[in-house]
Order: C-alpha cells, then sequence, then structure tokens
C-alpha cells in the first residue's frame, strides 16, 4: 500500500447517493510537501511553460507544484467566474452538462493540467480540448488519484501521470 493511502478518506454516497468520494483533505494535512513533490515528478519540466489547475483542489495542488518548479500558474474555472475575454468549453454530465473556462491567451504555450482526482475523465478530456483551444498544448496531465476503472486514459496512452491508482 502506498504511504499516502492511509490519509484518503473513503466518504460513501457523497454527493450522492451512490457515489464513494475520496476525500484527499486529511492526505493534504499531514503530507502536502510530499505529495507535491510526487505528483511533479514523471514530467519533463524542461517543455512546459506553465501549470494549469482546474477548479478548486486543482488551483491547490496545481499552484504549489508551479512554485517547486518556477512556472506560471494559469487557472481554469467553473463557467462566469473569469472576466473576459474567456474561451470556454462545455461537456457533458450524466445528467446535463457543464462548462470550463480560461481566459483567452494572446500567444501559445505549453502547460501541464492539474486536477486532484480522475474518475470518468469527462473533465480532464474536456480541460485538455480547452487549453488546446487556446493555443495552449498539453505537454502532460498530473492527477493525485487515477480511478482507472472508471476511464480509459492510460489504454488511449495519454500522458497521464497519476500518484495513486484505483
Ligand atoms: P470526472 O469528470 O468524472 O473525471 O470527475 C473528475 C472531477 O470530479 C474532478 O474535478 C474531481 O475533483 C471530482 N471528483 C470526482 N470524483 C471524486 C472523488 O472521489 N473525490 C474527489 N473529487 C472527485
Amino acid at each position: 500500500m502506498h504511504p499516502f493511502e492511509s490519509h484518503i478518506r473513503n466518504v460513501p454516497d457523497f454527493p450522492k447517493a451512490g457515489i464513494m468520494f475520496k476525500d484527499i483533505t486529511p492526505l493534504l494535512q499531514e503530507r502536502f510537501p510530499e505529495v507535491i513533490e510526487a505528483m511533479s515528478q514523471g514530467i519533463d519540466w524542461s517543455k512546459v511553460d506553465y501549470v494549469v489547475g482546474i477548479e478548486s483542489r486543482g488551483f491547490i495542488l496545481g499552484a504549489a507544484m508551479a512554485q517547486l518548479k518556477g512556472k506560471g500558474f494559469i487557472p481554469m474555472r467553473k463557467k462566469g467566474k473569469l472576466p473576459p475575454p474567456v474561451i470556454a468549453e462545455t461537456y457533458a454530465l450524466e445528467y446535463g452538462t457543464d462548462t470550463l473556462e480560461m481566459i483567452k491567451e494572446e500567444k501559445p504555450g505549453r502547460v501541464v493540467l492539474v486536477d486532484d482526482v480522475l474518475a470518468t475523465g469527462g473533465t480532464l478530456k474536456a480541460a485538455a480540448a480547452l487549453c488546446e483551444k487556446n493555443k495552449l498544448h498539453v505537454e502532460g496531465m498530473a492527477l493525485l488519484i487515477n480511478l482507472t476503472f472508471l476511464n480509459k486514459f492510460k489504454e488511449e496512452g495519454k500522458p497521464v501521470h497519476s500518484v495513486l491508482n484505483y
């Protein structure tokens, strides 16, 4: 068992019935520097200009990774939080849709996308598409947890780096 695993709390039926939610807050409280170290490995940082963090736990992790590696940070937010000009990507949820936005880029760049948990992959797929639409080439994706049984990212050969895999 990975030493981080004992700090992850499994919460049944949150936020909805039938979902087993992985709560990473105890892990961040007890092992934050090691978590940021571990998430920053396996990425060729010489090819990266910025870290893009997905709201909201991706902000915590992504900003710390950017600081560790001396890179700038770009927030990717839920609809309506960023001032114009923004560029958006809408994606399907089980019921309805969701929209991610980022400030429109003036010039191209290369980024690492950061979030806490990869579940079905809908969020990360939309986030990657949004970056590419916004002239930001995705060099890699870093997650703390990959729920591999819910997505096909590894099989599809996507450059995903995750610390804990279930
Ligand atoms: P996906 O789009 O189904 O891959 O869900 C990923 C998004 O939902 C991420 O932004 C996560 O923060 C959040 N998420 C999904 N499952 C969990 C979980 O078990 N714990 C914490 N966040 C989760």
